[in-house]
């Protein structure tokens, strides 16, 4: 009972989406159904069974997002439920449809994307002017679009900013910020994915870890700044030469990870080759070469993330033993 309770709680709070349906679903209960009682009380049973057909379809979304895990679909019936409930309200009662077409719109913006958001909103804006008797006069009307427009415009920039400050967030939390490359952080997680739909789909994967050699005397020679010059160009160089799903991560300080996706050891090989050529081609600074030497390790079978890496240690280290700027691949 405990460990579900905070299992719960682990939920809610790691999950901004999740954690918005169940605000709405809660919503759904606490604040329309009393509605649809009162309204059932009023000698009003229409109304009542519309409120009551809303709140448990958007309680039910949130009960199916749960357990089914699949908030984006739940979240388009919330939010067409929200926007289809406000528009018969307005239908069943006139005016207070109104007010709760304001809170459906704003809701809606939290439980799915920008996007379908306006466009429910401008949908229920529009389909809200068909409605008979919603609107004592033209004046009242152009107010109310006019309100609405705003209030649908204003979320929409809100929601904008929000998406772009998270892109931001989440690029500083996975990418290193001298090269560019992706984070230690980044390589842990991409790692478990690649290891989990490997072992799902019978697909190879392998991985490079390259280490820039003799790096200390690029320091001591021509200083840190010239050093992290090498460090950005070597990144750029991988970027602009690699297949589009490999990723480069910096895994310390002169040291990356390649993940080669869908390829077994004679690709990562291949990739190797290719790298070393290019690093020898263009990469210097001043009159000393630049060269890099690597462990290959392809994913076996069962083995944990640290097990992985491990083994590709090992067979860079033994490449630094065997003389630099080669490869070597692990048992
Ligand atoms: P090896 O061929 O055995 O790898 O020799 P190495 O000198 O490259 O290896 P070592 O581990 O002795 O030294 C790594 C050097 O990398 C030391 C450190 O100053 C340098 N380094 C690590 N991170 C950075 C960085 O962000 N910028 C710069 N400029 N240098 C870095
Ligand atoms: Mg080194
Ligand atoms: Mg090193």
């Amino acid at each position: 009972m405990k460990a579900a309770l905070s299992n719960v709680l682990f939920r809610l709070r790691n999950d901004f989406q999740l954690s918005m349906i169940s605000v709405l679903g809660a919503i759904g209960v606490l604040a329309i159904l009393p509605f649809s009682l009162l309204r059932f009380w009023q000698g009003n049973p229409v109304a009542g069974t519309a409120d009551l057909l809303v709140a448990s379809a958007i309680c039910g979304s949130a009960l199916y997002a749960w357990r089914s895990g699949k908030l984006d679909r739940a979240g388009v019936i919330i939010a067409l439920c929200n926007t289809a409930g406000s528009l018969a309200v307005e239908v069943l009662l006139g005016k207070p449809g109104l007010y709760w077409m304001y809170v459906a719109m704003l809701a809606n913006f939290f439980i799915v994307g920008r996007n379908i958001a306006v466009s429910l909103a401008l949908a229920g804006i529009a389909l809200a002017q068909f409605i008979p008797g919603a609107f004592d006069d033209p004046v009242q009307r152009a107010s109310v679009i006019t309100t609405q427009l705003l209030v649908a415009l204003f979320a929409f920039i809100f929601a904008h900013r929000t998406a772009i400050q998270h892109q931001m967030l989440e690029r500083l939390a996975t990418h290193d910020a001298l090269t560019g490359a992706r984070n230690r952080r980044a390589l842990e997680q991409e790692l478990d994915i690649a290891m989990a739909t490997g072992a799902r789909q019978m697909r190879p994967s392998a991985l490079l870890l390259l280490d820039l050699d003799h790096f200390k005397q690029v320091n001591d020679r021509y200083g840190h700044e010239a050093g992290d010059q090498v460090l950005c160009q070597f990144v750029d160089l991988i970027h602009a030469h690699t297949r589009a799903g490999d990723r480069l991560f910096r895994y310390g300080g002169e040291e990356f990870v390649l993940l080669l996706e869908n390829t077994g050891i004679a690709g990562a090989q291949a990739a190797f080759a290719k790298l070393q050529a290019l690093v020898h081609a263009r990469l210097r600074i001043q009159q000393m070469p630049v060269t890099i030497s690597a462990g290959a390790a392809a994913l076996h079978p069962g083995e944990t993330r640290e097990q992985w890496l491990a083994r590709a240690d090992a067979a860079l280290y033994r490449a630094k033993q065997n003389g630099r700027d080669r490869l070597e691949i692990a048992d």
